[in-house]
């Protein structure tokens, strides 16, 4: 997507300087260094989507960086190698690198995978299926949701709650399952009440679709 941002540790400038160019034509922002040591400060100060990390580096190595990284974050790294020892592949993914491409490579392949390693990695809502129950659609890519075709516009919260109900295929869930939706489960249960009024109003003519299950929560019927 369009904004994610890219760490390139690249201590050959040409090389560096032509993988930025490729990911800022398909919208990527990027920042570029050439050494282990900034690329630890700099991943700190910028805090990117993703990592395209070069194995030989002077100072801190790729795979010493990669250490360092996976003890405070997750975040997919892409090794970039010059080596074609199967050995070293095999220690950067088990080092917890998502991907690897060895040099020489095309720029263009380097872009494939970072768009692929990125759409793996996204949270699962934001990657996730369509859902239809009769006139109401949503989908949960694009963060829409229409009744009869027309757009309603719900607040973040209401979305979840509205998304856990239809993924949920028709079995009713508990107020606690859908504060745990909302990533709220330390909140009172009647929150789960208000938001679904408000839901409800929005939804129109879809409301009816949002069913109390007595003594259970809620269920979206299929
Ligand atoms: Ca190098």
């Amino acid at each position: 997507m369009a904004g994610e941002r890219i760490l390139i540790v690249e201590d050959e400038t040409r090389i560096a300087e032509v993988l930025a160019r490729y990911l800022e034509a398909e919208g990527y922002v990027t920042e570029r260094v050439g050494d282990g040591e900034g690329a630890l400060a700099l991943f700190r100060r910028f805090e990117p989507d993703l990592v395209l990390l070069d194995l030989m580096l002077p100072g801190i190595d790729g795979l010493e960086f990669t250490r360092r990284i996976r003890a405070i974050s997750p975040v997919p790294i892409i090794m970039v190698t010059a080596k074609s020892a199967e050995l070293d592949r095999v220690l950067g993914l088990e080092l917890g690198a998502d991907d690897y491409v060895t040099k020489p490579f095309s720029p263009r392949e380097v872009v494939a995978r970072v768009r692929a390693v990125l759409r793996r990695a996204r949270p699962e809502a934001k990657r996730a299926e369509r859902y239809r129950a009769g006139p109401l659609f949503l989908d949960a890519g694009a963060v829409r949701v229409r009744c009869q075709e027309n757009e309603v516009a719900l607040t973040p919260s209401e979305f979840r709650l509205l998304e856990a109900l239809l993924a949920a295929e028709g079995r009713a869930l508990s107020r606690r399952e859908l504060l745990s939706a909302l990533g709220e489960a330390y909140v009172d249960e009647r929150t789960v009440d208000a938001h679904i009024k408000n839901l409800r109003k929005k939804l129109g003519p879809c409301a009816e679709r949002v069913e109390t299950v007595r003594g259970v929560g809620y269920r979206v019927a299929p």
